[in-house]
């Protein structure tokens, strides 16, 4: 007997069960219907990549790479019956190696094709060349040469790949995608923090970086949050300049921190030498009053980034949008510049970000792509749907419409048939398996939490009529086949509005 084992969700992650799962969906479909009604696309993308691709992006000395990635080293795709798979390419260990060397084997491909195109780089054909091959292949299981490889800890690095990979920047006008899915970073499981967590984001790349983009894409993150009932809410705006202002003023950063630094935390200190930017985010009781006498990066934005700013700040009094300025809001993440920001919510304790953005305008080039401009932003789904809840403004999602209490053979056909046009009809319908007494029935009618009890009887089959008892206040009809489909359609109709 195997050893009884309880498994148990790993750390940090966990199940969605319904009804949950549908108010998750309901959240989800929202986004979509907002965000399209914009004309954003969905992205579907890669759950790993390359670990280098987040390195790169988010950068070595963020939190998220530094400490929280998923990382694994990939298995080699070369099969130990390969060799006799291709007796006949008999290739020379010289051959090999020189293909190798002169980088006829490109790096990128993964292995199994790279044997392939070892027989054929080859041309050189000897008999003593199958077991040099042979060793060959030994060794190249012994460089280990699968990839490292990372759950995304977020989406915007794969959007921008993606971008280059499909040659996006040819498309008309400027790539508006979205995303939805599943983030992994091991961080302390807390109450809104996972391991496994879902974020919906969007992202617009392309040539312009016209402050309308910035602003219109907040207008949707509000809408949206809006119509999901997600209210007290703040949004936060900062510019973080670019790369023509801001190292100047990173340095300048760095030198007040020098003169402050034993008063500042290990953490901080530390960033002073690394990314003194971070220190300002820093949630440390004791460092604040220091933070708050540092240069703030708005008195020495550049004209064009103090001009975007400002043009921002236009664009949202425009659109009505109210916001609050933060000069502390940097991000954790490196690759932000100029806009940044942050939404807040009620109800959440100290993990209150449901959402966090910016633009990255180097992004793209800095992973090897075309000059391009970018901005984005990350839902925390999660936290959104426990502040939705916590506020009361969960929907009451339609559930159980019919349950079908039927007894007796005479009255299963009718009930299967019955069934079945209800659910074209677009109802939900629970039809039980198994003959029920009545009284037992209409129980589990009750605790299901069915909105109407359809009975069908022997009685009810001989005279093509049947009861409809509406289980919130013990209301019963007689109804033809054809008018209960009508009136519960409308009954349908009618709930949905
Ligand atoms: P925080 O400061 O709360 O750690 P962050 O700056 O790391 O957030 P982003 O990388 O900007 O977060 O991700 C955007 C949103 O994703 C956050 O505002 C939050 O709602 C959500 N989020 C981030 N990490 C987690 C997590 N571990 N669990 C649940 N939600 C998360
Ligand atoms: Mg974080």
């Amino acid at each position: 007997m195997p050893e009884r084992k309880q498994f148990r969700a790993i750390k940090g992650t966990r199940d969605i069960l319904p009804p949950d799962s549908a108010l998750w969906n309901w959240f989800e479909q929202t986004a979509r219907d907002v965000f399209e009604s914009y004309n954003f696309g969905e992205v579907r993308l890669p759950m790993f990549e390359e670990t280098e691709l987040f390195a790169r992006s988010i950068g070595v000395e963020t939190d998220v790479v530094s400490k929280e990635m998923y990382t694994f080293e990939d298995r080699g795709n070369i099969h130990v019956g390969f060799p006799e798979t291709i007796e006949e390419v008999l290739v020379s260990n010289e051959a090999v190696q020189a293909a190798w060397q002169a980088g006829r084997i490109p790096h990128t491909m993964d292995n199994e094709l790279r044997v392939n195109l070892i027989g054929h780089a080859c041309g050189s054909i000897s008999e003593e060349g199958a077991p040099a091959l042979l060793r060959f292949i030994s060794a190249l299981h012994a460089l280990d040469l699968g990839d490292s490889l990372t759950l995304r800890p977020e989406a915007t690095a794969s959007v921008c790949r993606a971008y280059i990979e499909h040659n996006l920047q040819a498309l008309p006008g400027n790539a508006k995608l979205y995303y939805i899915g599943p983030m992994f970073r091991r961080e302390r499981p807390q109450k809104g923090r996972y391991r496994q967590f879902y974020q919906i984001g969007a992202e617009v790349l392309g040539a312009s970086d016209a402050p309308a983009i910035d602003a219109e894409l907040l207008e949707m993150l509000l809408v949206f949050f809006h119509r999901v009932g997600l209210r007290r809410t703040t949004l936060y705006i900062n510019s973080i300049g670019d790369k023509n202002c801001r190292p100047a003023y990173v340095e300048l950063l760095r030198a007040e921190l020098q003169k402050v630094k034993d008063r500042l935390g290990p953490d901080s200190q530390r960033r002073i030498e690394t990314n003194p930017l971070r220190v300002l985010d820093s949630k440390i009781p004791e460092e604040q009053p220091i933070i708050e006498k540092l240069p703030r990066i708005s008195g020495h934005l550049c004209d064009d980034c103090r001009a975007h700013f400002s043009k921002l700040k236009d664009e949202l009094n425009l659109r009505g949008i109210e916001y609050v300025e933060n000069w502390r809001l940097v991000r954790g993440l490196d690759y932000y510049t100029r806009t940044t920001f942050e939404v807040t919510a009620a109800g959440l304790g100290s993990q209150n970000a449901v959402c966090g953005g910016g633009r990255y305008d180097g992004l793209v080039e800095l992973l090897g792509g075309p000059p391009t401009k970018g901005i984005g932003f990350a839902i925390g789904t999660d936290r959104s749907i426990l502040s939705i809840e916590e506020g009361g403004n969960a929907p009451k999602l339609a559930g159980l419409a019919v349950y079908v209490a039927w007894m007796g053979p005479a009255a299963y056909p009718a009930a299967v048939r019955i069934t079945r046009k209800l659910r074209e009809a677009g109802l939900t319908v629970e039809l039980p398996p198994e003959e029920m007494k009545f009284k037992k029935s209409l129980g589990l009618a009750d605790k299901l939490g069915a909105r109407y009890a359809l009975i069908i009887g022997e009685d009810e089959v001989a005279s093509a009529s049947y009861t409809l008892k509406n289980l919130a206040d013990a209301e019963q009809r007689k109804l033809s086949e054809n008018d209960l489909l009508e009136y519960l359609e409308s009954e349908r109709r009618g709930s949905r509005a």
